[in-house]
């Protein structure tokens, strides 16, 4: 078992020592599951949160009202959170009223998705009672419960589900999905401050391209911060994620990918700190120099400068992707792969024209292909017989 957990178990021990009963929630047991690394570990108990500051000399409150109180162990925290049930989301930021429960399977209940509503016990035993893992198993997103409720309840989940398709390379459930298209405007209603975060989230995962995709797709583009708009059909799944190391060069891919004027009041809706802004900008500087001259590298420093030139090769694999995209495309619109497939030859050709064998049955035969080839001379025996009895030689 993961050394993290092994860690962990002291706190679950402890708190079971004095007669509560507590597990491992969350995150961490999902990524347990799906053989990732794991962040950090939260625990979910029966405990109240007094409770807990009295079993431990080092805790930190951090979220009393809501439950949750920071257990310091060997230099780590851990959130342990009181089982919790949760009223309406009143202002659409949090809950206006939690209760504590006893029960965990009423605590994993509020949790958004079926494989966020995992908890697994000092013995490692897996309490799943959505069905998350089948979910992981068929690579699916479903939240607990019914859709619409659960993101009308709280939209920051929209956001959420867009971050998994990311990190994991999952799809959205069917119904799931319906209800982000039906309940996209929503997000509207989150601050920016937590839009961003989840995006930055999204867009540190390995399959942000999809995930970007799919908030296209369900309308969820329109209502961000800053609507992001492809320049190009296409590009933002295209577009080659993965060679993209830092934040700033993700942003920087989403400005060249979109079709923003401004950098600067774009990066400023998103309400990204400073530092971060003044470094998406440089790179973007350095994006533009198409011949670089020892006075450009001087002047960026050769990490912006890589950033940039690696920015520039994520953008040629879009392009040459797109590239052989729009080839596809285009044959797909050819009716015909070679001459043989036109339903004339040249003795029907000499039979219309009463003409001598000559040249010329050549240069009718070239012209001909090059009209049906670029869509100008629909592909029946009519038309076709038609056309040769007009064509004369130029
Ligand atoms: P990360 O990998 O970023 O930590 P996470 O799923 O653990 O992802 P946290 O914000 O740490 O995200 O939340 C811990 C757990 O709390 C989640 O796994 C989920 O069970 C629950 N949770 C978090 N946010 C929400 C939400 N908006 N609605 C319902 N449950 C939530
Ligand atoms: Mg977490």
């Amino acid at each position: 078992m993961n050394e993290l957990f092994k860690e962990a178990s002291y706190v679950l021990n402890r708190i079971e020592e004095n007669g509560y009963r507590a597990y491992f929630v969350g995150g961490c047991v999902r990524d347990h599951w799906m053989d990732k690394p794991i962040k950090d570990i939260d625990i979910a108990s029966s405990a109240k949160p007094e409770e807990i500051q009295r079993i431990f000399p080092k805790t930190i409150p951090v979220g009393i009202e809501h439950g949750t109180v920071i257990v310091r162990h060997n230099h780590v925290s851990y959130e342990v959170t009181t089982f919790r049930k949760e009223g309406k989301y009143e202002d659409f930021r949090r809950p206006s009223k939690v209760w504590f429960v006893t029960d965990l399977e009423e605590d994993l209940s509020r949790r958004d998705f079926t494989f966020n509503a995992m908890a697994m016990d000092k013995s490692y035993k897996l309490y799943d009672p959505f069905n998350g893992r089948e979910d992981l198993a068929k690579k699916q997103i479903r939240t607990v419960g019914q859709p619409d409720e659960r993101f009308c309840e709280d939209p920051l989940r929209l956001m959420r589900a867009c971050r998994f398709i990311s990190t994991y390379h999952l799809t959205i459930e069917e119904k799931t999905k319906k209800a982000i298209e039906n309940n996209a405007s929503l997000i509207k209603r989150i601050s920016v401050e937590r839009i961003t975060d989840e995006f930055r989230k999204l867009l540190e995962g390995e399959w942000a391209g999809p995930a970007l995709n799919f908030m296209k797709t369900a309308g969820i583009v329109k209502y961000l911060p800053y609507p992001i708009e492809e320049k190009r059909e296409g590009n933002l799944l295209a577009f080659n994620w993965n060679f993209l190391q830092t934040a700033e060069q993700k942003w920087s891919a989403i400005l060249i990918l979109s079709k923003v004027k401004d950098y600067r009041e774009f990066l400023k809706k998103w309400k990204l700190p400073n530092a971060v802004m003044n470094q998406i900008l440089k790179i973007m500087d350095a994006y533009q120099i198409k011949h670089w001259t020892k006075m450009d590298v001087y002047r960026f420093g050769l990490d912006t400068a890589t950033l940039a030139m690696e920015l520039k090769y994520a953008d040629q694999c879009d392009s040459f992707e797109q590239s052989v995209q729009r080839l596809k495309e285009l044959a797909l619109d050819i009716p015909i792969t070679s001459r043989n497939e036109i339903p004339i030859d040249g003795e029907d050709i000499l039979r219309i024209k009463k003409e001598k064998p000559g040249v010329w049955i050549g240069l009718l035969y070239d012209e001909m292909e090059k009209e049906i080839v670029e869509g100008k001379l629909p592909l029946s025996q009519g038309e076709l017989v038609d056309w040769v009895r007009r064509w004369e030689q130029k």
